[in-house]
């Protein structure tokens, strides 16, 4: 968790090194302190993640409390653990605003 990858220069960032940041909750930014690309998350994909899964767990809470409901509540906690689980692997930093200098950074 502490170490990830820059997006634009490929190379590792400590989250602990990173001094720029702007904005919070869902759309918070940091600045990769090699390239100074600002980076962030998919603001949707996170969005569904999180509904994902407290959608999930109130399913579960709704199944265990309140009869004759397993048949909807079973499908919804599946489709709301699929939901999260594929969009927690496709939620990754990703380039918000390239630094003015990109041509000087080679793949
Ligand atoms: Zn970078």
């Amino acid at each position: 968790m502490a170490r990830i990858a820059c997006p634009h220069c490929h190379q590792p960032i400590s989250l602990a090194k990173v001094t720029a940041s702007r904005g919070n909750g869902f759309s918070a930014q940091i600045q990769c302190y090699h390239c100074r690309a600002w980076l962030g998350r998919h603001v949707i994909l996170t969005v569904l993640k999180v509904l994902g899964f407290y959608a999930a767990v109130i399913a579960g809470f709704v199944g265990y409390f309140v009869d004759g409901v397993a048949n909807i509540v079973t499908p919804i906690i599946m489709i709301s653990l699929i939901l999260t689980g594929v969009t927690h692997l496709m939620d990754h930093l990703i380039v918000i605003d390239a630094p003015d200098d990109d041509a000087t950074i080679e793949d």
